[in-house]
């Protein structure tokens, strides 16, 4: 006899679910409808406006169990593929009633499952993909449009966002979920710094259109680097400002941390550059070199001037200078991705680890903590990435970095060339986050960390309240993204 969970796995359901069957945990469809009454108790219907978006067929399934960390697998019971803001309100309060969780997706590019939901509904943000308005200092636009494709809208206008993460081809939700930090984030802050306002769903499925600092403040505050917890960013109004034609990079070199982080000092704190990152490379005889990495960006017959740039920085392994076109700069990474799949390096394991240090114990955790865990085994195709910038230009709470004027990004983006070291990098991260925090140190949770609430809540100390107390009020059922591990009480 035939099941009607075998009915389910043939691939018929494909077909438009049309009620949740909450005793047995499965879908009801046109193909298993007569084995069971509509009305029965535990059947809740679909609404009949979002039927056709929520798909369960095993291919559909199988895609959103997975993520670009491809370490953790959670099948989920459904994806829906929302086209508006409406449309993700009236499948979260569906999702209310029946006992669903629910978590958006925008390019899966978390690393470990944070956007997974085990036998809930996942809701696909590609839908959401037009940019509305672009005025002379901002777009309007939806949180499943990517990054790169705001870039190119904005660039027809000669604006750009102000601050963009170094990899493009994530969604403006997504990362609007956790922070966004990159290259210009020592002049105007994180990118969840740089919105105005946005429209939400929250977790009990109420729209709240245009959402800023003065409006409905508590909900805008705990949707910024909120990772979905009470509600879904549905639409964003992001800062605009004049693109410039080119950006002159600098890499100037150091066999030390000492002179290294001296510098980054001096130009984190005199700003000079519009655009300051940071790596630690290895050095190919079992030792590492430390890069400060800065731009100066700008349009002819404007030119750098790399004397007065340069002055008092003194690289012991000396400087290079590229221009290059601005939008090439900013497609970088990009380029990188095609390298690495063409190397088979984008569809393996990546257990990232992105921390933010204190500043006062900087060189201590490079030498005691850093250092002695790094290897190029560890790393692979990937790069470390070592950086400091102003604190005081982050105004959103959640976005938790070290409390000093200063802290220091430290991210390993890990492509290994052997999968099977992932356990051995999952446990390196720890430590990493462990030396980190016991030196005043957070974490970006972007990274491949298993946190336990308590260690959460630790994270956000005297800020917890704005997440919790939304958590309460937008998401009393706690069905919102419960792949972050947040699980408030
Ligand atoms: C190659 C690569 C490069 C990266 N570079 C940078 C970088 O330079 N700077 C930086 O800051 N980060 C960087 N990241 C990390 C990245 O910003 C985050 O992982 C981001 O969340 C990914 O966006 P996404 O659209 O893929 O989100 P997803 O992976 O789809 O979602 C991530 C989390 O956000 C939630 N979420 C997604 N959309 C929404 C929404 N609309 N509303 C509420 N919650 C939502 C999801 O449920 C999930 O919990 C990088 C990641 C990768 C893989």
């Amino acid at each position: 006899m035939t099941t009607r969970r075998q009915v389910l796995a043939s691939g018929a359901a494909a077909m438009a679910a049309l009620a949740w069957d909450q005793t047995n945990q499965e879908w009801l469809t046109a193909a298993n409808a007569s084995t069971i009454a509509k009305d029965a108790p535990g059947v809740v219907p679909v609404p009949p406006q979002i039927r056709d978006r929520l798909v369960t067929d095993a291919a559909s399934l199988a895609a959103a169990a997975d993520d670009f960390g491809h370490i953790v697998s959670r099948t989920p019971w459904a994806v829906f593929r929302a086209e508006s803001t409406s449309d993700i309100a009236t499948l979260i309060r569906w999702a209310n009633k029946v006992g669903l969780s629910v978590a958006a997706r925008g390019q899966a590019h978390a690393v470990l499952g944070e956007g997974q939901v085990e036998g809930g509904v996942i809701i696909d943000m590609n839908g959401l993909s037009t940019i509305h308005d672009i005025g002379e200092d901002y777009a309007v636009v939806d949180a499943g449009v990517k990054w790169s494709d705001l870039l190119v809208a904005a660039g027809e206008r000669g604006l750009t966002p102000l601050v963009l993460t170094d990899y493009l081809e994530l969604s403006i939700g997504g990362v609007l979920a956790v922070g966004g930090i990159g290259g210009n984030m020592n002049q105007v802050g994180m990118v969840v710094d740089n919105v105005d306002a946005l429209t939400v769903v929250t977790g009990k499925g109420q729209i709240n259109r245009n959402i800023s600092p003065t409006r409905k403040s508590a909900l805008f505050d705990a949707s910024l680097g909120g990772l979905g917890q009470a509600a879904i960013i549905t639409q964003a109004q992001v800062r605009l400002g004049p693109a410039p034609a080119l950006v002159r990079i600098y890499e100037l070199t150091y066999s030390n941390v000492a002179d290294f982080a001296a510098d980054q000092r001096t130009l984190v704190t005199d700003a000079r550059f519009g655009y300051h990152e940071g790596q630690v490379v290895a050095d190919g005889a079992g030792g590492w070199q430390f890069k400060i990495e800065v731009g100066a960006y700008y349009t002819p017959p404007t030119t750098p001037d790399d004397e007065t740039l340069l002055a008092g920085l003194s690289p012991d392994l000396g400087t290079t200078t590229t221009d290059f076109p601005y939008a090439v700069w900013l497609g970088r990474v990009g380029f990188a991705e095609v390298q690495l799949r063409a190397a088979g390096l984008w569809d393996t394991p990546h257990p990232w680890s992105d921390l933010f240090l204190d500043d006062d114990s900087l060189e201590d955790y490079v030498t005691n903590v850093m250092l002695p865990l790094l290897s190029p085994a560890g790393i692979g195709a990937g790069l470390v990435l070592l950086y400091p910038f102003r604190t005081s230009l982050l105004e959103r709470p959640l976005a938790r970095v070290p409390d000093g004027e200063i802290a220091w990004a430290f991210d390993i983006l890990r492509f290994p060339f052997d999968p099977s070291l992932t356990d051995t990098l999952l446990a390196e991260n720890r430590e990493l986050y462990e030396g980190a925090v016991s030196r005043d140190g957070t974490f970006y949770p972007v990274g491949a960390l298993d946190t336990t609430p308590a260690e959460w809540e630790a994270h956000y100390g005297t800020v917890y309240s704005v997440l919790i107390d939304a958590k309460r009020r937008h998401d009393p059922n706690n069905i919102l993204t419960p792949g972050q591990g947040i699980n408030p009480t």
